[in-house]
């Protein structure tokens, strides 16, 4: 797919831009410790990038950083629970003091209350839980890593999304995740018009259904979901494919 997401008059500023090596950049994945953010890691460190894997367990988030160095990854744990702005802000100085610079940010950490719940009756503390992981984890989590991105003239965040938060989707039940994950996309389609021409890049993916503990079974295999957020970390400079929804690298609707 050869265009851009956004008509030319979102992309304000002209881009001299300079793609960082592989073996030079740094990437952050959310709620890496099992599922699709493990499997995200693992193939970001296939190619040769330094991965921090965030994990809100401290010793879970070890355990599998250390699972993915004996496969040979450059992979380490970065303490993180994305609704902490304490976690979020140290991890943020720890980068940069550690490495300067931050190239690639996967917001992946997420979850699902209320399946089987529906808008007119599920409990406000779930929708809000929803919200304060899904949309404000994500959001806060890329307002303190941007400075690192802006540093350099490059980055590339993808906001780990689904298609139960497309508008027109004609599902009702798990209505707080499905509000977070639209909430999320809008949240994608404003970033990127902001960021447009600076080297940063901002686009949402819907792995389709992964059989992961939130998944359950039926689903695809991890992997397979996890290749199309990868697609989107890494996407190339020209063309700048920015602000778009991807499923599998396809675009989809909002
Ligand atoms: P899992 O439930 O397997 O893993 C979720 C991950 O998010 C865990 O590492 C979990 O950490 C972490 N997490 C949850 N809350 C927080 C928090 N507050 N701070 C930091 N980390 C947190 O889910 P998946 O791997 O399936 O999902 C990953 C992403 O993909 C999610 O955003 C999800 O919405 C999306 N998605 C998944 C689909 C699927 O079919 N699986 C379909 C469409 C989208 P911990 O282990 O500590 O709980």
């Amino acid at each position: 797919m050869n265009t851009v997401a956004f008509p030319a008059r979102w992309t304000r500023r002209p881009s001299t831009l300079v793609e960082p090596e592989l073996a030079q950049r740094v990437a952050l994945v959310s709620g890496a410790n099992r599922g699709l953010g493990l499997e995200v890691t693992r193939q970001l460190a296939a190619s040769g990038m330094t991965v921090l894997l965030g994990s809100r367990d401290a010793s879970a988030g070890e355990r599998a950083a250390r699972q993915l160095r004996s496969e040979g990854g450059n992979v380490f744990v970065a303490p993180l629970d994305v609704t902490s702005p304490a976690d979020v802000y140290a991890l943020a100085k720890r980068i940069e003091r550690d490495y300067g610079r931050l190239d690639i940010l996967v917001n992946n950490a997420g979850a699902c209350f209320d399946a089987g719940n529906e808008a007119s009756s599920v409990d406000m503390t779930i929708v809000r839980q929803a919200l304060e992981i899904n949309l404000l984890g994500a959001w806060q989590l890329t307002e303190a890593m941007l400075p690192l991105m802006r540093r350099h003239d490059y980055g590339r965040i993808v906001n780990v999304s689904s298609g139960c938060g497309a508008i027109d989707s004609e599902c009702a039940s798990s209505p707080a995740y499905r509000v977070s994950k639209a909430a999320l996309n809008s949240h994608t389609r404003m970033l990127a018009m902001e960021l447009g021409g600076s080297g940063i890049l901002v686009n949402a993916v819907c792995p389709g259904w992964v059989a992961t503990d939130m998944g359950g079974h039926g689903g695809r295999p991890v992997a397979e979901g996890a290749a199309g957020i990868v697609w989107a970390a890494t996407l190339p400079s020209r063309p700048a494919l920015n602000g778009g929804f991807f499923r599998d690298r396809m675009r989809i609707d909002w």
